[in-house]
């Protein structure tokens, strides 16, 4: 009999650093109706704390600020947070030592940002491609001499979407190289961002660390974590970046040589067919099928195909002959979903349902109240 799914008792305090911004949104809105997670802290920068959460965020969604959200207080960036585990979608310029903070003082940091992605003792997690990463966790903790704290981070939006595709053809075909151009959304610049008037009616050939980043992450993501290090994939990856004027969603054209010869056909049942574990499936911003492969000639397209699977998805299309490589297709995920919040959220969730969280962090404030009877 397999075992039942995991249901934590009480819901877990989440705390959300750099809440005000682009992904942090993202993040306070999905954890308003979340069965696992309660949104008990907000942090940005000195701009922000001290106001009201609602007077302090310039609000994106179209849904309005969730009514527990909109309240609460705005904090700093000191840990002393009354939750039991933090995201951080933190500017990049802050976002390192701040992270490095709440883990040493406890909290499991479930990390948006580029700063501890590659570190050596760092999982850097997409829970179907990867989940035997987490291992490296008691590792971290013993070399930085934290507790309880840790940090987790996902990957680059761009390599989100990329990696999740290019999983079930390694497992299947294994892959040797990779080139692969994308046509990214404004709002993967965060908020304001590109300006206007660089954007509209216009494509910016250049994202500043993008490629080297796209060149670099999926190799751990790939790799294998070996009991005391992390091993790459050794791809051969080539990446073009590009901006793009569309508001959500990056898109990837990508060709690439396969280790074994596969039929067009294959690739297609590979990607397809790709069914996640049932411990993952049972998580609540899971899919039992990630990648969603589109037969028309003229998918995916971002302003049809970006909510595909609530934003969790990959949509894969045009999957053909490449003249240069072995096969070629086009992919699209969800930056701010997929690629940001959705990401750390699943992260999170595998956290917890592998007893990696706990209810710990109370403030002295919330230590003070009657408990009940
Ligand atoms: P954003 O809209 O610019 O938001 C940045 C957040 O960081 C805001 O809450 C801001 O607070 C806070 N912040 C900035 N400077 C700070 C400081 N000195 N001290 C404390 N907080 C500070 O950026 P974003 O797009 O949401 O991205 C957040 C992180 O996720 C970044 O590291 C980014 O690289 C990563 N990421 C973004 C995407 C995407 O598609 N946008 C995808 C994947 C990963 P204030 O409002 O108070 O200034």
């Amino acid at each position: 009999m397999s075992p039942s799914p995991f249901e934590p008792k009480q819901k877990f305090r989440a705390g959300v650093l750099g809440a005000t911004g682009i992904v942090g949104q993202r993040l306070v809105e999905r954890l308003a109706a979340h069965p696992w997670f309660e949104l008990t802290e907000v942090a940005a920068s000195e701009r922000s704390s001290g106001k009201r959460y609602a007077e302090a965020v310039k609000w994106h969604l179209n849904e309005s600020i969730p009514a527990a959200a909109a309240g609460l207080v705005v904090k700093g960036l000191e840990p002393v947070l009354d939750c039991d585990f933090v995201f951080s979608a933190l500017d990049s310029s802050v976002a390192g030592p701040a992270e490095e903070d709440f883990a040493r003082a406890g909290y499991p940091v479930v990390s948006n940002s580029k700063n501890h992605r590659m570190d050596s003792d760092v999982p850097l997690l997409i829970p179907e491609v990867n989940a035997s990463h987490l291992d490296a966790i008691p590792l971290q903790q013993k070399n930085r001499g934290y507790g309880s704290g840790f940090i987790v981070t996902n990957p680059n939006c761009s390599t989100a979407g990329l990696v999740l595709v290019l999983k079930p053809l390694a497992d299947a075909f294994g892959l040797e190289k990779l080139f692969v151009v994308t046509m990214q959304a404004a709002s993967g610049a965060g908020y304001p961002g590109v300006p206007s008037l660089d954007i509209l009616g216009n494509v910016v050939p250049f994202i500043s660390g993008e490629e080297e980043k796209m060149e670099t992450e999926p190799q751990k993501l790939l790799g294998k974590w070996d009991g005391s290090r992390f091993v790459e994939a050794g791809l051969g990856i080539s990446a073009h970046c590009n901006r793009v004027p569309v508001e959500n969603g990056h898109l990837e054209s990508v060709s690439m040589s396969l280790k074994k010869v596969a039929t067009l056909a294959e690739v297609r049942e590979a990607l397809r067919d790709f069914t996640v574990s049932d411990e993952l499936a049972a998580l609540p911003t899971a899919l039992k099928n990630p990648i969603v492969v589109l037969d028309e000639e003229n998918r995916p397209q971002p302003r049809r195909d970006v909510n595909a699977g609530n934003g969790m998805a990959a949509a894969v299309g045009r999957i053909r002959e490449c003249p240069l490589l072995d096969v070629k297709l086009t992919l699209l995920s969800h930056n701010l979903l997929r690629g940001a919040a959705g990401a750390a959220l699943l992260n999170a969730e595998l956290l917890a349902a592998r007893g990696l969280l706990s209810r710990t962090h109370v403030s002295a404030e919330a230590a003070a109240q009657p408990q009940p009877a």
